[in-house]
């Protein structure tokens, strides 16, 4: 009688906007932040008799996205009216595809500290976004409060592209690391911002609970428009929560929409006047099926970046799983691989772009990788904050290794002797008192040797040369 005796059952469908220039079937550019409803025309305000012409940059990032998710491209993919009333949605319907999507069936590869887990992509299709209602009194929420809501169509007919995933998800943690990894697919891809914060990401979570063991499917929640990873994660904890001790109590477990309250951490029915879904898809008999040609889906897949998910495979055998991953996903792989080309141990420059480079605040693309990794070899005979200042200019126009490296000579012993020696003379009572045995003096002897050498002594050396000195 445990949560843990219970395994989660989670799909997605991911909405991304697509980073084109104009809307998905009219002329007007898209710009977030623009006046209210200033980016309109006839078509996206559904004025009658105004046609739609789809944007064919947003099908070639739609096939983009279909490729990288190893989805099957279609030979001729239909729009679709899909039909329902809401304020936001001039026409009565949104255009969509439906039975005949751009991108059919496909799987993703998500790395896990024990293996692969493939979660299967159901379609990835081409639509278009509905307006923004604003909610008068703030409220961003359907029933709170004001009596009347405010609408800008800026929004109204940005490309969007919907990927619906397999319910293959089996944790909370789980569906949010494939989240973040889709999400950085998306990104590299260049074919959307997907940022959650401004809208561009958004996510649909579909949550049922089964004893372990248990074949078939119990009643799902889905959970609409979350907008933040840490929501996605927790509204997940709470809907398994709460379905878990419904189900182990005897009550009902209702297939519906629910609404995750962050205050109280819980899930509640949403509260909603639409019926159930009945859309009543039918080709769009203003558009012709896209048939994308061959040469052009070629051209497409030669141009995909390797994968997120790939890059973590490729470099986890020399750097570790956990390391792999922070590099991958903060985007700082790149330069380990140039570091590593450049003929920089595997290990050390992982840590030290995770480390170091991280911590200079330098952007890893602008950092001469060549030069880099020759203070990296030498960091071991550098003195730290010389490593550390090579580290920090490396990214610097014109940046050279060479003047950094050569103040590694003043670890050489034949260079310090003398100024160990003119310490020595010049304190002769700490040397009394070391000769006495109070070694802890050494320390003061030390100092004055970096002191004399401005820095630039190797501690270690300078350490080794004095007990030398201090025992003949
Ligand atoms: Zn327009």
């Amino acid at each position: 009688m445990a949560v843990r005796d219970w395994e989660a059952v989670i799909g997605l469908e991911v909405h991304a906007h697509l980073k084109t220039r104009t809307k998905m079937f009219c002329r007007c550019e898209l710009e977030y932040g623009a006046p209210e409803n200033t980016r309109t025309c006839p078509v996206c305000l559904a004025h009658p008799g105004a046609l739609p012409v789809p944007n064919e940059r947003a099908i070639e990032q739609t096939i983009k996205l279909g490729l990288a998710l190893d989805c099957g491209i279609a030979a001729r993919a239909i729009f679709a009216r899909k039909n329902y009333f809401y304020p936001d949605l001039p026409k009565g319907y949104q255009i969509s595809q439906y039975e005949a999507p751009l991108a059919g069936r496909g799987r993703f590869r998500l790395p896990r500290p024990d293996g692969d887990r493939e979660i299967g992509i159901v379609r990835a299709h081409l639509e278009e976004d509905a307006a923004k209602t604003v909610h008068a009194g703030g409220a961003t929420g359907r029933s709170v409060g004001a009596d009347y809501s405010l609408v800008d169509f800026n929004r109204g007919g940005t490309p969007l592209v919907e990927i619906v995933t397999e319910p293959d998800l089996r944790s909370a943690e789980e569906a949010v690391w494939f989240l973040r990894l889709l999400r950085q697919t998306i990104v590299e891809l260049g074919i959307s911002d997907a940022e959650m914060e401004k809208g561009t990401l958004r996510a649909d979570v579909n949550v049922s609970v089964r004893r372990r063991g248990e074949e078939g499917y119990r009643p799902r929640w889905e959970i609409k428009n979350m907008n933040s990873f840490t929501f996605v994660g927790r509204a997940i904890e709470a809907a398994i929560r709460q379905q878990v001790a419904a189900h182990e109590a005897g009550e009902p477990v209702e297939q519906s929409t629910y609404d995750y309250d962050a205050d109280t951490d819980r899930l509640t029915v949403h509260r909603s006047k639409e019926e159930a879904d009945d859309y009543r898809y039918f080709p769009e008999p203003d558009l012709v099926p896209v048939e994308p040609p061959a040469e052009l889906v070629e051209r497409l897949r030669a141009e995909l970046p390797e994968r997120p998910a790939d890059r973590i495979r490729r470099i986890e055998p020399a750097v570790g799983f956990d390391a792999a991953v922070e590099l991958v996903t903060t985007g700082r792989d790149r330069l380990y691989d140039r570091l590593v080309a450049a003929g920089a141990e595997a290990r050390v420059a992982a840590n030290a772009v995770m480390n170091e480079v991280a911590a200079a605040g330098i952007d890893p693309e602008a950092v001469d990788a060549g030069e880099l990794a020759k203070v990296l070899g030498a960091r071991e005979r550098l003195p730290r904050d010389v490593y550390l200042e090579a580290v920090a200019r490396s990214a610097d126009p014109g940046f050279a290794a060479a003047p950094f490296l050569e103040q590694e000579a003043v670890s050489d012993a034949s260079a310090l002797e003398p100024v160990v020696e003119a310490v020595l003379a010049a304190n002769p009572e700490q040397v009394q008192t070391y000769l006495g045995g109070k070694e802890g003096v050494l320390g003061y002897l030390v100092g004055q040797v970096m002191r004399e050498t401005r820095g630039k002594a190797d501690p270690r050396v300078v350490n080794r040369l004095l007990r030398e000195k201090l025992r003949a």
